[in-house]
């Protein structure tokens, strides 16, 4: 026993050296266009404290690549070689958060900077930090900024600003791969995927948003590991799927999900029926919502996840509780569709109560709005989901002619005065009526 362990010390992998950074890898503030102007007020005070202090402080990931790309940065992310519990003494506005990534955060009112510690390699004892699949477990090594750039998830995302000359840190291409268009991942990416999968989600996100191309083996490498995705929480693919579907590229990346057979992982089912044929017009059906909610984002218009799962998983409800149907009443065998679909879903992507509620009312609400309309039609209007339905219908009635004449009259409604309501009111129970359509014949859902 003596002898293993002194025979396993002798031969101990020895930690590579650290070397300093390159000065190849050093861009001067003459040859780039980053200028502190140009960033947050309050992200410039944490790297200034922090260098006060005595700290290594970088600004890196996205808020770097964007402002090279002249794109408004969605947050800033500083990089720093101060340990958290340190960061927090410097600054009063800090909260320490994370388990699996130990993160400080700085508060100025609503705004957060986020700041990291660098993490270091895993290399000396990786069976402490992966699992078996490969997969990264905790992640809370310390290191150096030469380490912390490989850990990086893609080229792009690891260009580090240095605040104490202002200078550019690439040591891995990145400056060259974002003048090429290219999204490139650091390393080996069978690797680097199988340590993190939602890195593939990552790329195929930053594809989409920057228009950029991936690289042939990030892309390949894809399609052979997508089904790791089922390893990671339920919790954290909501939030991935939502970024996904929610930073104005929701259409391209639709596309991209689809060609790269990653979109099987996130909605089994639904990518089943599409596969199925071109008939069935799911496909359309889901483009179309990604393209209505891609103009509300640049219109700055609220954007609600449960709009998107209930496009999602429209055609898979609908098929379920026909199936159902044959074996109960169809007010049953709805209920029941819509329960099922939505727990299987929410064991891939976690859906939150709130949102479940408002796709099942989404979806509810399809039958009060395209049955016969009487006396009770008006009440529908105030249903605190009405607006959200509506717009369903709207999107339905692109590919269901037979809805198209009641999405007019439910758009005329809407902006019509209460008289005029009345009048179109009254006009239609009459025309129901003459047309001899009994509630009988449309209680289902339609
Ligand atoms: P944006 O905020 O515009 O969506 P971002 O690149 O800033 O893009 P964040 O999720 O804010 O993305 O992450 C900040 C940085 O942290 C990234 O640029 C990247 O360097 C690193 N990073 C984030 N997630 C991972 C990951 N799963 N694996 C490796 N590096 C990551
Ligand atoms: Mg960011």
């Amino acid at each position: 026993m003596i002898i293993k362990t002194l025979l396993s010390r002798l031969f101990k992998k020895k930690k590579a050296p650290i070397s300093l950074i390159d000065h190849q890898h050093i861009v001067p503030r003459s040859a780039h266009k980053i200028s502190r102007s140009s960033f947050s007020g309050n992200a410039l005070k944490v790297l200034t404290r922090l260098k006060s202090a005595g700290f290594q402080a970088y600004l890196v990931g996205g808020c770097v690549r964007d402002l090279l790309l002249d794109l408004k940065p969605k947050d800033f992310d500083v990089a720093t070689n101060a340990r958290p519990e340190e960061v927090k003494n410097l600054f009063t506005n800090c909260r320490l958060i994370g388990r699996r990534f130990r993160l400080a955060h700085v508060h100025f009112g609503r705004d957060i900077i986020e700041v990291a510690t660098f993490r270091g390699s895993n290399t000396e004892d990786d069976s402490h930090v992966l699992d078996d699949t490969g997969m990264i477990k905790r992640d809370n090594v310390y290191g150096t900024l030469q380490e912390d750039i490989w850990r990086r998830d893609i080229t792009v995302n690891a260009l580090y600003y240095n605040i104490a000359d202002f200078s550019i840190v690439d040591a891995v291409n990145g400056l060259s791969d974002l003048q090429h268009k290219i999204i490139r991942v650091i390393g080996d990416p069978e690797i680097r995927y199988r340590e993190d999968p939602v890195r593939m989600l990552r790329v195929l996100r930053f594809a989409a948003k920057l228009g950029f191309t991936v690289e042939t083996k990030s892309l390949s490498t894809i399609r052979r590991m997508s089904f790791m995705l089922n390893s990671i929480s339920n919790a954290r693919l909501f939030d991935e799927v939502y970024k996904l579907f929610h930073t104005g590229v929701a259409f391209q990346t639709f596309q991209l999900l689809l060609k790269e057979e990653v979109l099987g992982v996130l909605f089994p089912e639904t990518k089943k029926i599409i596969a199925e044929g071109s008939d069935n017009h799911i496909q359309a059906f889901i483009e179309h919502a990604c393209r209505n909610t891609d103009v509300r984002i640049q219109e700055n218009k609220k954007v609600t996840a449960a709009f998107l799962f209930s496009v999602m998983l429209w055609h898979v409800y609908k098929r379920r509780s026909k199936i159902l149907g044959e074996q109960m009443p169809k007010v049953q065998a709805n209920s029941m569709a819509m329960a099922q679909v939505l727990a299987e879903q929410g064991k891939i992507t976690a859906i939150p109560k709130a949102l479940v509620m408002m796709i099942r009312d989404i979806w509810q609400l399809q039958y009060r709005l395209t049955k016969p309309i009487n006396e009770k039609t008006f009440a529908v209007l105030e249903h605190p989901k009405f607006r959200a339905a509506y717009d369903f219908l709207l999107l339905r009635a692109e590919f269901e002619p037979e809805h198209q004449e009641r999405a007019e009259w439910w758009t005329a409604l809407q902006v019509a005065s209460p008289v005029n309501q009345t009048q179109m009111l009254t006009e239609a129970i009459k025309k129901y009526k003459k047309t001899g359509h009994s509630r009988r014949k449309h209680s289902k859902l339609s």
